[in-house]
C-alpha cells in the first residue's frame, strides 16, 4: 500500500467530513497567505526534510525508525482536520470511544482481565511514568527494581517520582542474579520486567520472575514498549511462549504503538490489571467532564490534552491489521513475523561467514554483531564497528547502508564470547533493527553492502 494510492480516499473523506458541517450554515474563513507563498515555503520545507536519514528505505537498518502505515497516515490526516482532544468526552467523543476500543483490543491481546483500565499516552516514557507513579501509590516508600537491560527511563522516572530505584545485576552467565534479587526483595515494591530490551531485543523471563514476585508481595510491571507486538507470534519462530503467556498475570503493562504498531509518533499505551488504581487518579476539573457521565479518559490519565488523532489512526490500522485476526485474515502477526524471519535469516548469513560474529542469536528482530578481528581485542572490535558504520553511511548511493552501534560491557560480550580479550571499559558492536518488512526482499543486497563497507574499512 502506498500513500499516493490513498489520495483519492483522503479527498473523499474530507468531502464527507465537510458535509457534516454544511447544515449548520455557511461561514467565512479568515484570509490566509496566498498559495504562491505556501508553495515557496514548501520548497524550503521539503529541502529541509530531505536531510533526514532515509528511514523508509530498507538500506536504513539502524535505529527503531520507520514511517507509519499509509492507512495510519490517512486516518491521522483526516482526524487532524477535526483535531479531537481525548482528554474528555467533551473534546473528543468519537476518538475517545475509539481509544477505549483499542485498549480493549490490547487487553484481549495480552490476556489482561476484563476489568482492565488503560489509555493511550504521548509515548512509552509517559506510559512508564504513570505505571511507576501507580507503583508508588501502591507501595509508598518502596523501591522500583529493574535489570541492567531495562530502558534508562525507569531510573530517570523513579528519580522524578522521588522513589528509590535499584538495578538488579546479571550473573556472569547473563542471567538475572536471583541471589541479589532475593536479598533485596524486602525493599522492592515493583519489579520492572522488560519484554524486548531496547538495545538487544532480549526477553526477560517473566514466567520465572512472576511466581517469585507473588511470593514476596512485589508488583510486576512489564515494559513491552518495543516488544509488545511480538505477542502475535509467541510460541512460533523460535520464540518461547512462556514469558508471553505469563503476561496475563502482570499488574501493569506498557506498549508503544509508535514503535512496532505502525503509528506516527505520539502513541504509547499503559494498561492496569486492577481497575481500583483508577482511584489514584481522582481529581476534579471545574470546566470539563460535563457532556457525559461515561468515563472521560482524562479522569484516568496524568496527561490532560492528548491527540485524539493518535487513537483514531491506531483504531483504523487495527481494523485492517487486527491484533487477533481470523485464520485467513492478515494481521500484526504477519508484520512482526516477517521482521523476525528477516532477523533470523540475517543472523544465519552472519554466522555462516568467517568475518562476522553475532553477540547472541536475536530474540526479536534486533541483531547485534561485530567483525571478527585478529587477536580478539574488544578495543579493536569497537574501532572497526565504528569505522564500518561510518563507511556505510558515507558510501556512494548504490553501496550505502545505515547501521547503528550498541555499547556493551566487556562482561556482557564475554558471556557468549569468552575467547575475546577485555582490553577496554566498554565495547561497541554493530546493531541492526530489522523492523521493516521491506528488509526481507532486500536482505541479499543489505548483506552485500555490509560486507562491502567492512571490506572498504580493511
Ligand atoms: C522506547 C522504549 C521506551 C521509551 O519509550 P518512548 O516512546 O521512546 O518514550 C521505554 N522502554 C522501552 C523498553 C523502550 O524500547
Amino acid at each position: 500500500m502506498n500513500i499516493r494510492d490513498l489520495l483519492p480516499l483522503l479527498q473523499a473523506g474530507l468531502d464527507r467530513l465537510d458535509a457534516v458541517k454544511a447544515p449548520l450554515g455557511h461561514f467565512q474563513t479568515p484570509e490566509s497567505p496566498g498559495l504562491e507563498h505556501v508553495e515557496a515555503a514548501l520548497t524550503e520545507y521539503v529541502a529541509r526534510l530531505s536531510q533526514n536519514y532515509p528511514f523508509s528505505h530498507p538500506a536504513y537498518v539502524g535505529q527503531m525508525l520507520k514511517p507509519p502505515h499509509p492507512a495510519a497516515w490517512l486516518a491521522y490526516t483526516l482526524a487532524m482536520t477535526v483535531n479531537p482532544n481525548n482528554h474528555a468526552l467533551d473534546g473528543g467523543p468519537d476518538a475517545s470511544h475509539m481509544e477505549k476500543e483499542v485498549i480493549a483490543e490490547f487487553r484481549d491481546f495480552f490476556g489482561f482481565p476484563d476489568a482492565t483500565l488503560g489509555h493511550l499516552t504521548a509515548s512509552g516514557t509517559i506510559a512508564n511514568l504513570e505505571a511507576l507513579w501507580v507503583a508508588r501509590c501502591c507501595h509508598p516508600g518502596k523501591a522500583i527494581a529493574y535489570s541492567a537491560g531495562a530502558h534508562y527511563t525507569h531510573q530517570r522516572m523513579s528519580a522524578v517520582l522521588g522513589m528509590n530505584s535499584l538495578q538488579i545485576p546479571t550473573t556472569l552467565a547473563g542471567e538475572i542474579d536471583w541471589k541479589e534479587l532475593e536479598q533485596r526483595a524486602p525493599e522492592i515494591g515493583t519489579l520492572v520486567v522488560t519484554l524486548g530490551t531496547t538495545a538487544e531485543g532480549r526477553i526477560e523471563p517473566l514466567h520465572h520472575l512472576l511466581p517469585f514476585c507473588r511470593k514476596h508481595g512485589i508488583r510486576v510491571h512489564v515494559d513491552a514498549a518495543y516488544g509488545g507486538f511480538f505477542r502475535a507470534i509467541a510460541g512460533s519462530q523460535g520464540m518461547d511462549a512462556g514469558p508471553w503467556l505469563a503476561l496475563s498475570q502482570a499488574d501493569s503493562l506498557v506498549v508503544d504503538p509508535h514503535k512496532h504498531g505502525l503509528q506516527p509518533y505520539g502513541c504509547g499505551a499503559v494498561l492496569f490489571a486492577d481497575p481500583a488504581v483508577g482511584a489514584f487518579y481522582k481529581h476534579d476539573s471545574p470546566y470539563t467532564y460535563f457532556t457525559s457521565d461515561d468515563l472521560h479518559l482524562g479522569e484516568i490519565s496524568l496527561e490532560c490534552s492528548r491527540a485524539g488523532a493518535a487513537a483514531a489512526a491506531l483504531w483504523f490500522t487495527l481494523k485492517l491489521l487486527p491484533l487477533n485476526p481470523g485464520p485467513e485474515q492478515p494481521g500484526f502477526r504477519d508484520v512482526v513475523g516477517t521482521c523476525r524471519t528477516t532477523a533470523l535469516q540475517f543472523s544465519d548469513e552472519l554466522e555462516r561467514s568467517k568475518q562476522w560474529r553475532l553477540v547472541s542469536r536475536p530474540e526479536l528482530d534486533i541483531v547485534c554483531y561485530f567483525p571478527e578481528v585478529a587477536g580478539g581485542s574488544m578495543a579493536e572490535i569497537s574501532r572497526r564497528s565504528r569505522a564500518i558504520m561510518q563507511q556505510g553511511m558515507t558510501a556512494p548511493d548504490s553501496d550505502r547502508i545505515y547501521l547503528s552501534l550498541c555499547r556493551l560491557t566487556p562482561e556482557r560480550l564475554a558471556v557468549c564470547h569468552p575467547d575475546l580479550i577485555a582490553d577496554t571499559q566498554e565495547v561497541f558492536v554493530l546493531r541492526s533493527v530489522m523492523m521493516k518488512p521491506e528488509h526481507q526482499t532486500f536482505l541479499p543486497e543489505l548483506v552485500r553492502r555490509l560486507n562491502h563497507a567492512a571490506a572498504s574499512v580493511g
